[in-house]
């Protein structure tokens, strides 16, 4: 019988898995309780199921795209210069949430001498372009009561924009335009480097941002992780004579193949391609591509600590070196529910030392997807500088716990429900799928990487987290920073 075609791989779709499954029992029903009749009965009976089958596959699929963690159809299109537009319908009206990730972020600064650029830029690209001066920008957005916005990690920067679907075809003109024809002056460009001083100073100011800051430069040694998205602080002070540097930077990483544009909510397909085409189809794919230092194997546990000049509560990181994002290595999505079941709210840690002992106050920890190996760490606020030894201690045992003992299967499967549980529910309007699409098309350029990993969550057993506690906590690969008031040091 060949209704199907064998050369699809459409046997390998859990659709048709299931409705074969559904096939076979039917048949063995049908074989066991329905009276032998003759052939040509029994071969009408066959057809008959094989058409009721055929009925119910929409209904499958859709129950199992009810399994998928992102619930929405959506289009990937690539235009020939390597720019790509992932436009997502919604139900949500008038409203149109534009994203565009460009894949730079302080990660693509391995020069010396040179970090920062990418958080630099996040600033110059509002300073005007060939066609529009920064102020005729901002009428327009304003005229379309735009909520016009950007921010840089340490993988990507990410410029967005909320605006009436009517505006559409205006605004991707004008960011059409900074994208290819940014346009600062030698004087702007110092008062924008002015400006990013100003903001890392003001960050160092906080002493969380301070002792994040020491972390990365301890914990990394030769990968651009080893500073934060602000950059090092003698490469932001040299940034104003580097006018020159700061062209180039742009001319290497704004470019089609390293920017994806995320279209969410009241827009068609077509129109948005024909639109993107239109003011972006001529944009120059570019030849730069960065050679990032990989990190070298960390032989034995480091330290570091920061004497802190005024009054504040003592502070404790506790880090081990991770995985980078994957969707297919089971590494990254054990530690994402590890984090959670050690470290998180509902976790025994979290109950003693902040609710029962009330010896902290804040606990949390840190796993971000990243492009490259990233650190796993916990952080306590700890309310007497007597005690941060103890917590310290506390913090240990509970990776070692974690490490040696294998979590009960509910306490995992609850954990794993409530991670997707939460995902779906923050897609509560255009712009927050966008904005949650963002972190994702920055690592894979594909709405698709989320799906996989939620099944790859599915698959994690309580044996893969404990396995993969123990190969990643280990001493050698920790490193511990501590923060605290200076004159109690004294003491
Ligand atoms: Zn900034």
């Amino acid at each position: 019988m060949d209704l199907i075609p064998t050369h699809g791989g459409y046997r390998n779709l859990k659709s048709f898995q299931v409705a074969q499954v559904v096939y076979d029992l039917t048949v063995r029903f049908c074989d066991r309780y329905i009276e032998k009749r003759s052939r040509k009965e029994s071969i009408m009976i066959k057809l008959l199921i094989i058409a009721l089958v055929i009925l119910s596959l929409p209904m499958l699929t859709l129950a199992q795209k009810s399994r998928q963690a992102f619930a929405y159809d959506y289009t990937i299109d690539d235009l020939p210069n390597g720019l790509r537009l992932v436009t997502v319908p919604t139900d949500y009206p008038n409203l149109v949430a534009l994203y565009i990730v460009v894949q730079t972020g302080s990660r693509n600064e391995p020069e010396k001498g040179k970090s920062g650029y990418a958080h630099l830029f996040e600033h110059l690209m509002f300073r005007g372009s060939e066609h529009y001066t920064g102020q005729e920008r901002d009428e327009v957005l304003k005229k379309a009561g735009a909520d016009s916005n950007a921010y840089t990690t340490d993988d990507r920067t990410v410029y967005h924009e909320v605006f009436s679907k009517d505006d559409l075809d205006r605004i991707l003109e004008l960011e059409a335009d900074r994208f290819q024809h940014l346009k600062y002056s030698p004087d702007g460009y110092k008062t924008e480097t002015k400006a990013v001083l100003g903001e890392f100073n003001k960050n160092s100011a906080n002493p969380e941002e301070k002792l994040f800051e020491v972390l990365r430069a301890t914990a990394y040694q030769r990968h651009t992780y080893s500073h934060t998205t602000m950059g090092f602080i003698e490469d932001i002070e040299d940034m104003p004579n580097q006018y020159e540097y700061s062209l180039q930077f742009y001319s290497r990483y704004y470019r089609p193949e390293y920017t994806t544009i995320v279209l969410v909510g009241d827009v068609k397909r077509d129109d948005a391609l024909a639109m993107t085409k239109k003011y972006f189809g001529a944009w120059k794919r570019g030849t730069y591509v960065p050679e990032i230092p990989g990190e070298t194997e960390q032989k034995e546990p480091r330290e570091n600590h920061v004497d802190w000049p005024s009054e504040t509560l003592p502070l404790i990181y506790v880090a081990f070196r991770g995985p980078a994002y994957s969707d297919y290595k089971k590494d990254k999505a054990a530690l994402d529910l590890v984090a959670p079941l050690a470290f998180g709210e509902n976790s025994d840690l979290y109950q003693k030392l902040v609710l029962q002992e009330q010896k902290v106050e804040e606990l949390s920890y840190s796993f971000d997807d990243h492009v490259d190996p990233e650190l796993f760490y916990v952080s306590a606020k700890v309310k007497d500088l007597k005690d941060v030894d103890y917590v310290r201690q506390q913090i240990l045992d509970t990776y070692k716990r974690f490490s040696n003992e294998a979590v009960p299967q509910a306490k995992l499967d609850s954990t794993r429900s409530r991670l997707r549980y939460e995902f779906a529910l923050s897609m509560n309007s255009s712009e927050a799928i966008a904005s949650s699409l963002a972190n994702y098309i920055g690592l894979r350029r594909t709405p698709l990487t989320i799906d996989k990993l939620f099944a790859l969550y599915d698959t994690i057993t309580p044996n893969d987290i404990r396995d993969t506690a123990h190969r990643y906590f280990v001493d050698s690969h920790r490193t511990i920073v501590t923060l605290n008031t200076k004159k109690e040091v004294a003491k």
